[in-house]
């Protein structure tokens, strides 16, 4: 079987990256989800080695200094790092791996492995970002203001993803998400 390819999934918080993930993960048995560590605190309802394997400062430094990371960012006060061996067992096993990781990560794994793909997940408009951050009622307005912040500030980044998929209906998106990385795995199988 050949290996798998390495996807890099960003977007705007709340432009419904994990929703999309799930969903195609549940329709497809070729993808395998690399779960992040981060030092963030988990939300009501997350589970450690669920959503993230929850770490302290000082866990999360020693792992950096192991070179258990394949790229780790600081995002909005805490730290997220993609663990590296889950990654290279799923591709070695023929899985598409996907990681749903922040822009300035995203450009480090593109760095170090150019065949990665990066696509970027927007909302259809910036009043619905806005919209979608409140609803989830997990974050402070303080966290809201500061993620639409950096929303702002990534949207500078996006130039240097390989598609940007915008995110209105989920079942379309999914699809479209589904037929760009089928694509992209054929012509690197023929590379
Ligand atoms: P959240 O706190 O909302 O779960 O995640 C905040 C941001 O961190 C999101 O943009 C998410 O994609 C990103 N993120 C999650 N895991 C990682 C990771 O391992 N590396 C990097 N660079 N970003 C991550």
């Amino acid at each position: 079987m050949s290996e798998g390819i390495l996807v890099a999934v960003s977007g705007f918080s709340g432009a419904g990256k994990g929703t999309l993930m799930k969903e195609l993960l549940k329709k497809y048995d070729q993808y395998a989800l690399s779960i992040s560590a981060t030092t963030r605190q988990p939300r009501p309802g997350e589970r450690d080695g669920v959503e993230y394997f929850f770490k302290t400062s000082e866990e999360f430094r020693k792992m950096i200094a192991e070179e258990a990371f394949i790229e780790y960012a600081r995002y909005v006060d805490n730290y997220y790092g993609t663990p590296r061996s889950y990654v290279e067992e799923q591709l070695a096993a023929g899985k598409d791996v996907i990681l749903e990781i922040e822009i300035q990560g995203a450009l480090e794994v593109k760095r170090k492995r150019p065949d990665t793909l990066l696509l970027f997940v927007t909302p259809p408009s910036a009043g619905e970002l806005e919209r979608r951050l409140v609803g989830r009622g997990t974050e402070t307005m303080e966290v809201i203001q500061s993620r639409l912040s950096r929303a702002v500030e990534e949207s500078k980044g996006m130039g240097g993803y390989d598609y940007i998929v915008i995110n209105d209906v989920l079942e379309d998106c999914v699809e479209q998400m589904h037929q760009i990385i089928c694509s992209q795995r054929q012509s690197a199988s023929h590379q």
